[in-house]
């Protein structure tokens, strides 16, 4: 909870809206997305209501912040539009692959979207880093790597034409440019809309954790065909930036009770103070 009201405070200030979405989605949005090729094997069973309509069990919160974009007609001075939620996600990993919290069928993404105008694109990418970079090193988590995860061309599974690939990884190039950060490129990495750009953290045990993910997305919003109204009073596509600084809220306790050994950093810790009473012997 302290956690999370932290990321609550740093996101109100920097002009997101809290939203709050349900657990269960209709699966036609999630077939729109395209999440269903790509994480099928990864969902819950199924649901079917009496007019034969699915359900399922959200694996990702993405397609009902759209939703909510979509809900009414936007202009250009209305941009950029920043949803966040603590969203629960429902993923069936393997039985082998669940390890206590740090890998768990149902966990918490400090998930938001960024719905931008192209010309936005770049600030908004770095506004987002920044957060990222302020929440590691509000947890004491300084020693950190970027990695830049593109479309591994072999493989099928991604969606969208080329150009938006190519523009949504320029764009992150470009930022980290500005930002003066370093970073390892990892072909296969990208999320299947878009490429992204991973922190990668180093805990106490000298295992590698990716931890805070961002990605530039301009596949989805022309999947749901999300529009603004320019200045020209003509209708543009904007761009979609998805993060979540912490990644999953339980992983990220996991690893802090791992790498302060229970004896967390002041703010965080559940005993901040104890007195004890000693006798003069
Ligand atoms: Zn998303």
């Amino acid at each position: 909870e302290t956690m999370v009201q932290f990321l609550k405070d740093e996101q109100l200030k920097r002009g997101y809206d809290p939203v709050v979405t349900p657990h269960i989605g209709n699966i036609k949005l999630y077939e729109k997305s395209g999440h269903i090729i790509t994480y099928k094997d990864k969902m819950f069973p199924f649901m079917e209501d009496e007019e034969k309509e699915t359900y399922i069990l959200k694996p990702m919160n993405c397609p009902f912040h759209i939703e909510i974009y979509a809900s009414q007609m936007r202009s250009y001075r209305d941009l950029p539009v920043r949803y966040a939620e603590f969203g629960t996600v429902h993923r069936y990993e393997q039985s082998g692959e669940v390890t206590g919290i740090l890998r768990a069928r149902g966990f918490t993404q400090d998930d938001a979207h960024l719905f931008v105008r192209p010309d936005q694109l770049l600030d908004e990418f770095i506004g987002v880093v920044d957060l990222m970079k302020t929440v590691l090193s509000k947890l004491g988590l300084t020693e950190f790597r970027a990695r830049l995860g593109t479309k591994d061309p072999n493989d099928t599974k991604y969606v969208g034409h080329d150009d938006n690939w190519v523009a949504a990884t320029k764009a992150i190039e470009e930022a980290c440019q500005v930002m003066g950060l370093d970073y390892e490129v990892s072909p296969g990495d990208a999320a299947f809309y878009g490429p992204k750009l991973d922190l990668i953290i180093k805990d106490a045990l000298g295992r590698d954790w990716q931890m805070g993910t961002v990605q530039v997305d301009y596949n989805l919003p022309e999947r749901f065909d999300l529009e603004y109204i320019g200045e020209d009073s003509k209708p543009h596509r904007p761009v979609m930036i998805h993060r979540a600084p912490f990644g999953s809220l339980e992983r990220m306790i996991g690893l802090l009770t791992e790498q302060y050994a229970g004896a967390f950093p002041l703010w965080l810790a559940p005993v901040q103070v104890a007195f004890l009473p000693i006798a003069d012997r």
